[in-house]
């Protein structure tokens, strides 16, 4: 698909594999590639493989494999030209123009481009209104409140609408059409008079940012009593709140480096956090976890502090989010703040009144989430069977989530002996609930690992990587119809025709051509640990497929004999079976 001299053959050539990848998977240095777990399959022992000298990638567990496009095609679930951008975009290669993208699509880019426009004007605006307006002035005194001063504001962008209820549709309006103004959901419009006003009003506002920094939506909090007191952007074309999580275009770095994340349930929350030096924080902003969050944080680290307000519906979140994490893999723990003198105590209120040293003392300690689930359980009545039951009820789900058999009986312990409860009775519980699972687990994939003979694995590596003699070996392998039969026969056909053409092999080129099988043979060969070849180690595995090809033939002729056909052809066959003997024998 990246034509030779295309733009997106030149992206490819300045992009890494490696970093790039890099960005969606954790990926470690083994031997000469790099392997992490397959972020297109669950597993917990790498199978997914990168290779910086082919600059290809390859699962042994569920086969994906290809390029640094179908890579980025696969993970953003988009089409070629998109991956192309997203590669151009990543490695910091200027876009060109692309003719061949359809006016809807042109359109739908566009519109999202003056969204984002829209966004910063918004930003702008309300970070002015913060600064310079009598009204602003109270939204900053309840921020310094806070304990944010002038260069914290700054840093994260916070901003002020005013309560007018028209002010920044008067700023924005010379320049957008209406329907521009609505689809922003910065601007709302009255049911039943159809009538334009601002969405945020009276309200402190916060920036929120998709990954790459740029800002697709707006927190904002309610300065007075109004409600409801936490009030975002609506999902639009450039904003999903599922697919966002505050902070994180500010994260990344930190997450990478301390391979872990924190993640509280609000932007001041998230603030606090991050004011105090910590910058691994990010806030799911409200509602629990998503998926698709789960799935960006999981790019940058598999291990959670989960920090959520101790109210009921922190704690609701907090166990929902647990669920999730749990399936998505993730190394989890739970930082419950005890309360200051009567206040139960969310990240930002706890910072304040106890201060950091404290704050990152107790997230060391943050127990992993089985001990805070046991205390949580602990708290429920159980003091009768049926209390017991629920409470059992309540852990069970997570129970069975735990991926180890050993830790699992540990756990099984402890809770019997925390809540009371019988330990054979809970044991067996557990192994129904494991049982029950198990019944869920999908089956494997239906491919299993096709056998090819070593000698042909040694070929089609070469023939996909041996420049020097490539060309030359395709030549004496067609000539001599020698891969012609072999199960590898498509393999060799296709790697032997793009030999020909004296052009580069691209081993996702050749790929594209095969059937699915064939393609995942053709990856796992190419990750094969393998020594440098050599022509005559070409010519030896020659030989043998010679060899091969003539025990065939014989085959073929004594059973043509034992047909017992007529006279001349009887002797055409027992000239040729002599021939073939001897050739064998020679070889020996
Ligand atoms: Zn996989």
């Amino acid at each position: 698909m990246a034509e030779a001299g295309s733009f997106a053959e030149k992206v490819k050539q300045q992009a890494d594999i490696v970093r790039v990848v890099g960005e969606y998977v954790r990926l470690k240095k083994t031997g000469k590639d790099f392997s992490g777990l397959c972020p297109f399959h669950q597993e917990k022992t790498p199978s997914f493989t990168v290779s910086p000298i082919k600059q290809i990638f390859y699962c042994f567990g569920c086969g994906k494999g290809g390029d640094v496009y179908n890579f980025v095609m696969d993970m953003e679930k988009c089409e070629f030209p998109e991956a192309v951008k997203v590669v151009a975009e990543k490695c910091g290669i200027a876009i060109q123009r692309q003719k061949d993208r359809s006016p809807e699509e042109r359109k739908e880019n566009q519109q999202r481009s003056v969204l984002v426009e829209m966004h910063r004007e918004a930003q702008t605006f309300f970070v002015k209104q913060l600064e310079g307006t009598l009204e602003g002035k109270a939204a900053r005194a309840y921020l310094e409140d806070r304990g944010l001063d002038k260069e914290e504001l700054g840093r994260f962008g916070i901003g002020y609408a005013p309560s007018g209820g028209d002010a920044l549709l008067r700023h924005l309006k010379p320049k957008y059409n209406e329907k521009l103004l609505v689809d922003s959901g910065l601007v709302s419009r009255d049911q039943s008079a159809g009538r334009l006003f601002d969405r945020f009003r009276r309200r402190i506002t916060f920036p929120i940012s998709n990954e790459s920094g740029k800002i697709v939506a707006f927190g904002a909090r309610a300065l007075g009593e109004d409600m409801p007191k936490y009030l975002n952007s609506p999902e639009t074309p450039i904003y999903s709140k599922s697919h966002v999580l505050y902070h994180m275009d500010r994260a990344k770095e930190a997450l990478r480096r301390q391979d872990f994340a924190i993640l509280v349930e609000g932007y001041m929350d998230a603030i606090a956090v991050a004011r105090a030096g910590i910058s691994n924080v990010v806030a799911s902003c409200g509602t629990s976890l998503a998926e698709q969050q789960i799935k960006l944080l999981g790019r940058f680290t598999r291990r959670v502090i989960v920090n959520y307000d101790p109210d009921t519906a922190g704690q609701a979140a907090t166990e929902r989010s647990l669920s999730l994490l749990l399936e998505q893999d993730f190394e989890v723990r739970v930082l419950a703040l005890p309360s200051v003198g009567d206040k139960k105590a969310d990240p930002d209120l706890f910072i304040r009144e106890r201060g950091k040293d404290e704050y990152l003392k107790l997230l060391k300690e943050a127990p992993p989430y089985v001990d805070y689930l046991i205390a949580r359980a602990r708290q429920m009545d159980l003091t009768t069977g049926e209390g017991k039951q629920r409470a059992l009820n309540f852990l069970l789900p997570y129970i069975q989530k735990i991926p180890s058999g050993i830790l699992r009986s540990e756990w099984a312990t402890r809770i019997a002996q925390q809540l009371r409860i019988d330990e054979p009775l809970l044991r067996s519980a557990l192994s129904k609930a494991a049982r029950e699972r198990r019944r869920e687990i999908k089956s494997g994939p239906e491919w299993i690992g096709r056998a090819a003979k070593p000698v042909e694995r040694r070929l089609i590596r070469m023939l996909a990587e041996a420049e020097g003699f490539r060309q030359e070996l395709a030549k004496h392998l067609q000539n001599a119809h020698l891969y012609h039969g072999l199960e590898t026969e498509k393999i060799f056909a296709a790697l032997v025709i793009a030999s020909l053409s004296g052009q580069p092999v691209q081993a996702t080129e050749v790929g594209a051509m095969l059937e699915e099988r064939d393609r995942r043979l053709l990856f796992e060969i190419l990750f094969e640990e393998a020594n440098e070849p050599t022509w005559e180690e070409a010519m030896s595995c020659i030989e043998a497929l010679q060899h091969r090809q003539a025990e065939r033939e014989l085959a073929d002729v004594q059973r043509s004999i034992e047909a017992n056909p007529a006279a001349p052809e009887m002797r055409g066959l027992l000239e040729k079976k002599q021939e073939l003997m001897r050739r064998l024998a020679a070889a020996r």
